[in-house]
């Protein structure tokens, strides 16, 4: 297959490699789109990162794709299902994982290679943290489900709830600070539940994409 393959700072490679095939409990998609995510791009700068991945490897974590192989007592999907795949699984051994802070598990399962044809899925995140794409939602939206489970999240800690502008009277006035993909998807989440946002950023582009989103403000910062 036809794959990315991290070597080192700056230096990513389009490269032909062996299509992966699926050991006990893993299974193999084909990758119909993969998004670059921020982490990604820090990555390719620094040529590596300390827990995730060593080059030479095959690089990119967010995808979304369509079943081609299943491995081994694998149960619960068939071949042709469409899928998303978080990038890591935790051990749900650990002290963490017995306590849910599955985020600080010491021994979680990584999983890199979107940047290609074929992406092999390791049996814990098969187990933990796939998930199948509902059939009215295409697949370059899926792609961004693991950005926007921060986002949601994020909201979730934050403390705001719709009912406040019940509470209140009027929308709950709420600033993004941040135009990235993960701003822009906060002013998309916040605005959806009936919060006033204002957004500041430094792309006028993005900016007005924020604006679509359902912003009702938004600044220009110094780059
Ligand atoms: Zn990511
Ligand atoms: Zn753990």
């Amino acid at each position: 297959m036809l794959a990315a393959v991290l070597y080192g700072q700056e230096d990513l490679r389009l490269e032909q490699v062996n299509d992966p095939t699926p050991d006990r409990g893993e299974i193999v998609i084909e990758v119909t789109t993969a998004t670059t995510c921020g982490t990604d791009l820090k990555v390719w700068r620094r040529g590596g990162h300390a827990r995730m991945l060593k080059p030479p490897t095959l690089f990119g974590h967010e995808a979304a794709g369509r079943i081609v192989a299943l491995g081994e007592g694998v149960t619960g999907w068939t071949e042709g299902d469409r899928v998303v795949a978080n990038n890591s699984a935790p051990c749900m051994a650990c002290f963490f994982c017995r306590r849910q802070e599955y985020s600080l598990c010491t021994d979680l399962t990584f999983n890199n290679g979107t940047f290609a044809q074929y992406l092999k899925i390791p049996a814990p995140i098969v187990r933990h943290n796939l998930w199948s794409i509902p059939d009215d939602l295409p697949d370059t939206l899926a792609s961004l489900t693991e950005p926007l489970a921060c986002v949601l999240h994020g909201v979730a800690r934050s403390g705001f709830s719709p009912e406040l502008s019940q509470c209140w009277g009027c929308a709950p006035k709420i600033v993004v600070i941040g135009d990235g993909a993960i701003g822009l998807m906060f002013v998309g989440a916040l605005a959806h539940q009936g919060a006033e946002v204002t957004l500041f950023g430094g792309s006028d582009q993005r900016l007005l994409i924020g604006q679509n989103l359902g912003q009702r403000e938004f600044s220009t910062t110094d780059k």
